[in-house]
This record gives structure tokens, C-alpha cells and sequence, in this order.
């Protein structure tokens, strides 16, 4: 089977743990404001074999074993192309291979129940807990269907909660405390929090893709405001990633 693609990184450092080798598929159905690889929302014509991934993964295979790493399906998002990623994820378990899923959440539940056996961790953005944050910050409704996924997902994996801190924004006292009360809901097995500091990189994609950028007038997090997010969700007995 064949998936569409953006892009690859043989020795990716930040998806997951380890070195490892990381597939980015193209298409995304969350388009947020502050994406910062807008690039990857297209599918596209680039498409690669299942059979094709694993070759190239044992290409390197040394160094993903010896640093405790693995192969990551990330995107754009994943979840839209699940049987592509439960093949390859397949191939994986087949291979002794570690497998990491990095996705926002958003499809059907059978999509999850397709790929969740050949998954070892799964990284999970959560854009907004507030479903009002949620439909200003992506082009989605609500976030009802994905926090159920989220909860599907964190009952059988371990997950890495991926969480942006915007001043202003998704620090509000209001939208931490949603935050709180969707995590302590979850009928979690093994599940952390990695706090990521929002960032303007990515505008200058938006620039070339001609996209007018929303959030322009936001700084990314002072040190502080990091710190402040961290200790309330620490309070609340939620455990940190780092
Ligand atoms: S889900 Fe990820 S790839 Fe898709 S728009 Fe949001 S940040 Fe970008």
C-alpha cells in the first residue's frame, strides 16, 4: 500500500524518543493558526510504499537501536491516511521496529482501533481544551470528537500530551483549568504532558504559500509563563514529560 507524503528525516531528535526516522504524511484536516508547516496540509503527488518505509528504516537501523529509538508517523496528519499507517506500523512490529504516532486527533474512532495494535507511544496534540479556543484556533468545529479519541487512545497507550503555551491565549486561567478537568477525566494508562512554547517559524511559509497569518501581534512565552502553566498543572497532580 501507498501513503502520501511530505517529507522524511532519517535522524529526527524531537518526535518520540531516540534518534529516529520520521515520515511526515501530507494532508491535514486540523489547519491551525499557528501550523508552522503549513506546507504539509496538501496532499499532494509524493507517495511512498509501505515496504519502501521499512527498507529505508533498516538502512539506519543501528543508530535507532542503539539511541532507544524507532520509526514516528507524523504529519500534516496522519490519522487521515490509517490504513497506510497501520501497514507500515505492521511492517514495524514485524521488523522488532519501536513505533510512534503523532497525531491531533481528529478521525474516526475505527481509525484509531486500526492502527492502536502496532503502536508503541502516541503523541498527541491537543490545540484547545475550550471548545470555543478550539474552533478559533483550527478550522474544526469542536474538539469533542478528538478529546474522545483521546480518551480511546490514553486507555490502551502510553501518550505524550502535547500542549501550546500562547500567551494570552491558551494560558488563560479558564482554559488551563479545562485543560486540567479533560486530563484527570481520562482513564489513563501512562500519560505525561510536554508543554510547547508557541513560536513564529513558521510564518515565513505562510508568506510563501501566500496565507495571511492571524496570529501575528502574539510573542512566544516568556520563560515565566512557562513556568506558571507548569506549576498548575503539577498542583493538579498532573505529571510532566520534562
Ligand atoms: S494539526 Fe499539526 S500539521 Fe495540522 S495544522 Fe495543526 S499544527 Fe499544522
Amino acid at each position: 500500500m501507498k501513503g502520501y507524503y511530505h517529507s522524511k528525516e532519517t535522524f529526527g531528535t524531537v518526535d518520540g524518543a531516540g534518534i529516529r526516522y520520521v515520515l511526515f504524511l501530507a494532508g491535514c484536516n486540523l489547519q491551525c493558526a499557528f501550523c508552522h508547516n503549513p506546507d504539509t496540509w496538501k496532499r499532494g503527488s509524493k507517495m511512498i510504499g509501505s515496504q519502501e518505509v521499512i527498507n529505508e528504516v533498516n538502512e539506519y537501523r543501528s543508530f535507532y537501536e542503539a539511541s532507544g529509538g524507532g520509526f514516528t508517523m507524523s504529519g500534516g496528519e496522519p490519522m487521515m491516511q490509517p490504513e497506510f499507517v497501520a501497514e507500515v506500523f505492521h511492517l514495524c512490529k514485524k521488523n522488532n521496529i519501536s513505533t510512534t504516532l503523532d497525531t491531533s486527533g481528529l478521525c474516526a474512532k475505527e481509525a484509531f482501533m486500526k492502527v492502536l495494535p502496532y503502536t508503541d507511544h502516541v503523541l498527541f496534540s491537543l490545540k484547545a481544551a475550550l471548545p470555543a479556543l478550539h474552533r478559533k484556533l483550527t478550522t474544526v468545529k469542536t474538539n469533542t470528537a478528538i478529546i474522545e479519541n483521546l480518551c480511546i487512545v490514553a486507555k490502551r497507550k502510553p501518550v505524550t500530551l502535547r500542549y501550546v503555551v500562547m500567551p494570552g491565549i491558551t494560558d488563560s486561567e479558564i482554559e488551563i483549568a479545562a485543560f486540567i478537568h479533560i486530563i484527570r477525566s481520562l482513564p489513563a494508562i501512562d500519560l505525561s504532558v510536554d508543554l510547547l512554547p508557541y513560536h513564529k517559524m513558521g510564518i515565513p511559509k505562510w508568506k510563501a504559500l501566500k496565507m495571511p497569518y492571524s496570529l501575528d501581534y502574539v510573542e512566544p512565552p516568556r520563560a515565566e509563563v512557562m513556568a506558571e502553566v507548569k506549576v498548575q498543572l503539577t498542583a493538579a497532580g498532573i505529571r510532566m514529560a520534562y
